[in-house]
C-alpha cells in the first residue's frame, strides 16, 4: 500500500442506503473500518421498502434449480430472526392443491426438500390440511379441500434497512443521507467520490481507499454515470407490485396462491387491519424511483386472489398499493420470473488502481451474508482486520428471546400503563427493548407531546429524527412506520409542517450531532 492511499478520509465509501448498502456499513464498522454511507434518498427508500416481506428460502426457486440460494435463505430464516425478533418472526403458510395446476405429489415433494434442505430448528415442519375442516378453508371457494402448510418468515423490510444502519453508526460508520454520489474517480491510488447535499445542493468531496457500488436498480446508473464505466447488461430490472385491502380473513396464516401463468401470489396478514396481496414480474425500463402499481397490475392481483377466496377481490376495496424494482443479475432468462434471484459480486482491482465492488441482484434474505461475502473481498484488498460476527449479534431493540414478544408487551404495559394496548403493541413491534428509550421520562399521556394521528405522537417523532435519520413525514409514515394507512392528508401535511420547523430547533440539531 502506498502513502497516499493511507491518507484516504475513509476506508470504504458505500453508494446506496437499501438493505444491502445498510448491511455492508454495519459489518464493515463491526470488524473496525471506517465507513462512510451515502442515500440520494432516505433509507430503503429504493427496493428495499417494496417487498412482500418474506424471509424465506422461496420455494418457487426450487422449480428453477437455486438449490445454493434456496440452502442458504432457508439457512438465513432462523439466524435473522434471532437477531431482530420485534422485526421479523415466523409465519405459516397455506398453499392449497388447485386440481388443475401442480399435484399433489409435486408440492409435497418440494415442500419435503424445503424443510430439509436449511437447517430448520425452531420453525415447524410442514403438514396436510383438510380445507373442509380447518379453519384455514373458511374463506376460501369449497372446490378447495386439501392443502399444505409451511413455515418461513415475515420482515418489516424498511425497519431492517434502519435498524442496520443504526447498528453501523453505532459501532462509528458515518451515515449521510439526501446526499447523492455524483462522481467517484480514481487518483492517486484513492477514490475521491464527489456527493451533492440534495437538501443544499453542496457540493463536497470524500476520499476513500475502496467503493461500493451498492445502488440497487440504480447500479448500473452510478456505474455509467457517476464511474465513467458501461456495464449495463448485468442488471436486468423487473418491476413488482402489491396491493393492500381491508382484512380479507381472521387467522394469522398466510396463503400462497398458484395462478394458471405458472406464478404464485401471497395474501399476507398486514399491519393488524389489513392484508397484502402481492407480487407481479414485469420487465421495466422507466426510472426506478418513478415505479407505481399499474392498473393491469393490480387487476391481475385482484383476479388470481378471487380465484381461491369465496368473495370476489376487487380493485375498490384497495386501500394503497406499492411498487418496487428488483435489481436482479441479467443470466438471460426468458421470462422476468425464472431471472436468477441469487447475487452476484464484481471485484474490479487493477493493479495500482483502488478496489470497486458492484453488487447486482440479491434478496434482503440474503443482506447479511452477501455482506459477509463482500467483506471477503474488502479483506482481500484491504487486509483482515475483525472477526465475522454479525450470525450471533443483535440489531437494535431485538435483545430479547425470539418467543419473548408477548412478555416484552406485557412488561411494557406495566411500565407505561396510559398507553393502550395497540400502542404499545406497534411501539414494540418497531423499537423492541428500545420502546423504553422513547418512552425514558414520559409518565403520562400529556408526556407523549402533541398528537399527529394514529398512534403517533411527538416523542416518538423526535426520537426518529434524533436517532433514525427521518426528516419528512414520508420517511416517518411509510417507512419507519406504516401510519401512512391510518393517518388523513390533512394529518400528513400538519407533521411535515411539524418536522421542518423542529428540525430547525437548535435542540434538534444538537442531537442530530
Ligand atoms: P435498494 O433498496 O434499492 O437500495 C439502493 C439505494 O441506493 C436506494 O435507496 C437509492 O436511493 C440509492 N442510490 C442509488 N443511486 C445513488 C446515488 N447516486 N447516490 C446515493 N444513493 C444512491 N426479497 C426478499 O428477501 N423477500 C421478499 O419477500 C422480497 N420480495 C420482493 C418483492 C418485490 C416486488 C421486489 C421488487 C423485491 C423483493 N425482494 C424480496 C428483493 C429485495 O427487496 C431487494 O433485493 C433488495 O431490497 C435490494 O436492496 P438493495 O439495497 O440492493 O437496493
Amino acid at each position: 500500500m502506498d502513502e497516499s492511499s493511507q491518507a484516504a478520509d475513509y476506508d470504504i465509501l458505500i453508494v446506496g442506503g437499501g438493505i444491502n448498502g445498510c448491511g455492508i456499513a454495519r459489518d464493515a464498522a463491526g470488524r473496525g473500518f471506517s465507513v462512510y454511507l451515502c442515500e440520494m434518498n432516505d433509507l430503503a427508500s429504493g427496493t428495499s421498502c417494496a417487498a412482500t416481506k418474506l424471509i424465506h428460502g422461496g420455494l418457487r426457486y426450487l422449480e428453477h434449480y437455486e438449490f445454493r440460494l434456496v440452502r442458504e435463505s432457508l439457512l438465513e430464516r432462523e439466524t435473522l430472526w434471532r437477531s431482530a425478533p420485534h422485526i421479523i418472526w415466523p409465519l405459516r403458510f397455506v398453499l392449497p392443491h388447485h386440481a388443475g395446476l401442480r399435484p399433489a405429489w409435486f408440492l409435497r415433494l418440494g415442500l419435503f426438500v424445503y424443510d430439509h434442505l436449511g437447517g430448520r430448528k425452531l420453525l415447524p415442519a410442514t403438514r396436510t390440511l383438510d380445507l373442509r375442516t380447518d379453519p384455514a378453508g373458511e374463506p376460501l371457494k369449497g372446490e378447495f379441500h386439501k392443502a399444505f402448510e409451511y413455515s418461513d418468515c415475515w420482515v418489516d423490510d424498511s425497519r431492517l434497512v434502519v435498524l442496520n444502519a443504526r447498528d453501523a453508526a453505532k459501532k462509528g460508520a458515518h451515515i449521510e443521507t439526501r446526499m447523492r454520489c455524483v462522481a467517484a474517480r480514481r487518483e492517486a491510488g484513492i477514490w475521491r467520490v464527489t456527493l451533492r447535499d440534495e437538501t443544499t445542493t453542496r457540493i463536497q468531496d470524500v476520499t476513500a481507499r475502496l467503493l461500493i457500488n451498492a445502488a440497487g436498480p440504480w447500479v448500473s446508473h452510478v456505474l455509467s454515470q457517476a464511474i465513467g464505466q458501461n456495464e449495463t447488461a448485468a442488471v436486468r430490472l423487473v418491476k413488482g407490485s402489491h396491493v393492500v385491502m381491508p382484512r380479507l380473513y381472521d387467522h394469522d396464516r398466510c396463503y400462497i396462491f398458484q395462478n394458471a401463468d405458472g406464478r404464485i401470489i401471497f395474501a399476507i396478514p398486514y399491519e393488524r387491519d389489513f392484508t397484502l396481496i402481492g407480487t407481479t414480474d414485469i420487465d421495466y425500463e422507466g426510472d426506478p424511483g418513478e415505479v407505481t402499481a399499474s392498473d393491469t397490475e393490480i387487476d391481475y392481483l385482484c383476479a388470481a386472489a378471487s380465484e381461491y377466496f369465496k368473495k370476489p377481490i376487487t380493485r375498490n376495496q384497495m386501500v394503497w398499493s406499492y411498487a418496487g424494482v428488483r435489481p436482479l443479475y441479467d443470466d438471460g432468462a426468458g421470462s422476468a420470473q425464472e431471472a436468477t434471484r441469487d447475487y452476484v459480486l464484481r471485484l474490479q482491482n487493477g493493479e495500482g488502481e483502488p478496489p470497486l465492488v458492484n453488487i447486482f441482484g440479491g434478496k434482503i434474505t440474503t443482506f447479511r451474508r452477501l455482506s459477509e461475502s463482500v467483506m471477503k473481498m474488502v479483506e482481500k484488498t484491504l487486509g483482515k482486520r475483525g472477526p465475522h460476527w454479525t450470525a450471533s449479534a443483535k440489531l437494535p431493540g431485538g435483545d430479547f428471546p425470539v418467543m419473548g414478544f408477548k412478555t416484552l408487551c406485557g412488561e411494557l404495559g406495566k411500565s407505561f400503563p396510559f398507553l393502550a394496548q395497540d400502542h404499545i403493541f406497534r411501539l414494540a413491534r418497531a423499537y423492541g427493548t428500545e420502546t423504553r428509550t422513547i418512552l425514558t421520562g414520559i409518565e403520562n399521556a400529556s408526556g407523549l407531546g402533541r398528537h399527529f394521528g394514529g398512534t403517533l405522537y411527538e416523542a416518538e417523532v423526535r426520537y426518529l429524527m434524533e436517532n433514525e435519520w427521518a426528516r419528512t413525514a414520508e420517511d416517518v409514515l411509510w417507512r419507519r412506520s406504516k401510519l401512512g394507512l391510518r393517518v388523513t392528508q390533512d394529518q400528513t401535511t400538519a407533521l411535515n409542517l411539524w418536522m421542518t420547523q423542529a428540525a430547525d430547533a437548535p435542540a434538534l440539531k444538537a442531537a442530530q450531532s
